[in-house]
């Protein structure tokens, strides 16, 4: 099994990237923003709780993401390997997902982080905005806040993953293809 975190900031392409690399990879993409987007879609108490929390560029509560992953992970259990896209996001998280894969006799393989400018990243998702029907990308404020939590709580999710030297990043700003290409590097190293 080969897990794989892929990590950045609001906007980095991390969505982008996911589709390209589960395609090559046969992994199982798992994205939280698109776990609480399925949830918002179909009204459901979490979905409904949570976009209160998301409209305000704010992260959603520890245990209602780490509850979506623990049983995407159980309907999931024939994967060749996950692709994690918006999640672990604060220490909690990647602590909580260290003893999910524990349990699996898995791992986190590497996390590979993908570097953007602060200015590129708002450009990005203003642009996103005009299309994606994502509340959450339509306002600079909420964008702005979201880089925000990033730094103050989600930035510090790679120092965790540091630790056992399972970091590398990566340009994020170049062509969709470069970057991806970028990315395989990376992953060709470890996979096998
Ligand atoms: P982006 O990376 O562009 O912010 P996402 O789709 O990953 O987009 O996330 C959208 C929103 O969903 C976040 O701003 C946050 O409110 C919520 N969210 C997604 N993943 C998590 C998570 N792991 N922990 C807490 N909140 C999350």
């Amino acid at each position: 099994m080969f897990n794989l975190i892929l990590f950045g900031p609001p906007g980095s392409g991390k969505g982008t990237q996911s589709e390209k690399l589960i395609a090559r990879y046969g992994l199982k993409h798992l994205s939280t923003g698109d776990l609480l987007r399925s949830e918002i879609n179909r009204q459901t108490v979490l979905g409904q709780a949570a976009k209160k929390i998301m409209d305000k560029g704010q992260l959603v509560p520890d245990e209602v993401v780490i509850g979506m992953i623990s049983s995407a992970l159980d309907d999931n259990p024939h994967a060749k390997g996950f692709l994690f896209d918006g999640f672990p996001r604060t220490s909690a998280q990647a602590e909580a997902l260290d003893a999910l894969l524990q349990v699996k006799k898995a791992a986190i393989g590497v996390m590979l982080a993908l570097h953007v400018s602060e200015e590129e990243l708002v450009k990005r998702l203003l642009i996103r905005g005009e299309t994606s029907g994502r509340s959450d990308d339509t306002n600079e404020q909420v964008i702005r806040a979201r880089i925000v939590e990033y730094q103050d709580k989600t930035a510090a999710v790679a120092d965790h993953y540091r630790k056992y030297d399972k970091v590398v990043m990566v340009e994020g700003e170049g062509t969709i293809n470069q970057i991806f290409d970028a990315l395989c590097i990376e992953i060709d190293k470890r996979i096998f």
